[in-house]
């Protein structure tokens, strides 16, 4: 846990999320500025800041991450959806705990914005 990280303190339970999954390395919750009808946050226990500082021992988390984001997307009937993450300030990302929004629910344009 790094003291002053939001992801952190709501994966310890600090502040309130509306959580759908937990496990031993995984945590995904409701976006609350939701972008689309489904928009949820699936992020390592661990804090790692962005995309680009994840490393060989951070493979497992990360794939069961992307597997959270499909399995979530099944359950919700999303046949169609978008895994975004964005790495550093200029990509969007606002933050600093490595998070994947699963979107979905509307259409989507390519390339996004
Ligand atoms: P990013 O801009 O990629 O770093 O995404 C951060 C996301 O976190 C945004 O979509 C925010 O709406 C979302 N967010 C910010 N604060 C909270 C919170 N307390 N609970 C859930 N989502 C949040």
């Amino acid at each position: 846990m790094v003291a002053g990280c939001l992801f952190c303190r709501i994966v310890s339970g600090d502040i309130p999320s509306r959580t759908i999954h937990e496990d031993d390395r995984v945590v995904a919750f409701e976006d609350t500025a939701p972008k689309a009808p489904t928009h949820v946050l699936i992020v390592p226990r661990k804090h790692i800041a962005r995309l680009d500082e994840a490393t060989a021992e951070d493979v497992t988390v990360l794939g069961e991450v992307a597997l959270r984001a499909a399995s979530i997307a099944r359950e919700r009937g999303l046949d169609d959806f978008r895994l975004v993450v964005n790495n550093g300030a200029g990509a969007g990302q606002s933050v600093f705990h490595l998070h994947f929004h699963l979107l979905g629910g509307r259409g989507f344009s390519w390339p996004p914005g």
